[in-house]
């Protein structure tokens, strides 16, 4: 069944580019909606942006939405990874500026805010899309692979020159809450010396060592340091999760990421959807049904982060 939240729910914080403060409500919404964000500042013109990968802007940074009317949302990819890790198929985000909301840099908060207000069956079942023929597409020395799979399964490896990063791999199946206990609290990392480009170019002005674990060679800045050896490539199925949510559904298949990116990631959804026969849209019957990210999830199990 297809599922949406129960009740609204709120978060409030920064965006991670602007820095400015930003409101955002998650809405239920009816079956076969898909998920939707809604610009409340938007006035004038069209405020509405499907969370559909053919929306998507290619920026190296994050995943942007674009509307027709060239209205956009930034840095959709951790609520989206939130949502589908928690098997929410249907919902409306209203946002009241450009940016989601960045939080502590994961999407822990989100999941733990979706979980409390509880999630909703639908009388709808599921539609998902089966991965039928690999499709691969490398740019810079870095590919993204989709092969056929009866489940979600996402294999990740990076190479960072930086030793507190170094070389991780990391191969996690979907099912039973996996995303939320093992993937959903690691935060999005970067370099010190990224760090400062950035902000003399004027990006990642809202970062802070709060929102994101900076390193610099084989120091860890952020206080605390790692909430898991491997959270860097943790937090790269993190995003490659929100980003294959770009789909419109849950993917039946194995995304394999070698030092890919949003925007590679998004180039290998185009190219899945453009190769004909390497896809096939499926209603999921009970027993697929129950291979899918967010079935099993136990609110236990949730990682609690201060
Ligand atoms: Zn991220």
């Amino acid at each position: 069944m297809q599922n949406t939240l129960r009740t609204s729910v709120t978060f409030k914080g920064v965006g991670l580019h602007s820095g400015a403060p930003v409101t955002m409500t998650l809405k239920p919404a009816a079956a076969g909606n898909g998920i939707w964000f809604k610009r409340t500042d938007i006035e004038l013109g069209d405020a509405m942006i499907p969370a559909i990968y053919d929306m998507a802007e290619q920026t190296p940074l994050c995943t942007r939405l674009v509307n027709g009317a060239g209205v956009s949302v930034s840095t959709v990819e951790h609520i989206m990874a939130a949502l589908a890790g928690c098997g929410v198929h249907n919902a409306l985000i209203e946002i009241d500026g450009p940016e989601v909301p960045i939080l502590d840099g994961s999407s822990v908060e989100f999941v733990r805010g979706i979980m409390a207000r509880g999630v909703q069956p639908q009388s709808a079942p599921v539609l998902a899309y089966e991965i039928l023929k690999p499709v691969t597409v490398e740019r810079d020395g870095a590919r993204a692979t989709l092969v056929p799979e009866d489940r979600l399964i996402i294999e990740f490896e990076i190479d960072f020159a930086d030793a507190a990063i170094g070389r991780q791999s990391k191969t996690l199946d979907m099912r039973n809450g996996t995303f939320a206990r093992e993937l959903s609290d690691s935060r999005t990392f970067c370099r010190q010396a990224d760090v400062e480009a950035m902000q003399s170019n004027g990006l990642a002005l809202g970062g802070t060592l709060d929102n994101a674990v900076v390193v610099d060679g084989e120091e860890v800045l952020s206080p605390g340091g790692f909430r898991h050896a491997d959270e860097a490539v943790r937090h790269k199925m993190l995003d490659a999760l929100g980003d294959l949510a770009l789909a419109g559904g849950p993917i039946l298949g194995r995304y394999i990421g070698e030092k890919a990116g949003h925007s590679l990631t998004n180039a290998l959804l185009r190219k899945l959807f453009a190769t004909p026969g390497a896809v096939r849209p499926v209603l999921c019957d009970p027993e697929t049904a129950a291979r899918l990210p967010g079935k099993g999830l136990i609110w236990n199990e949730i990682p609690q982060v201060a």
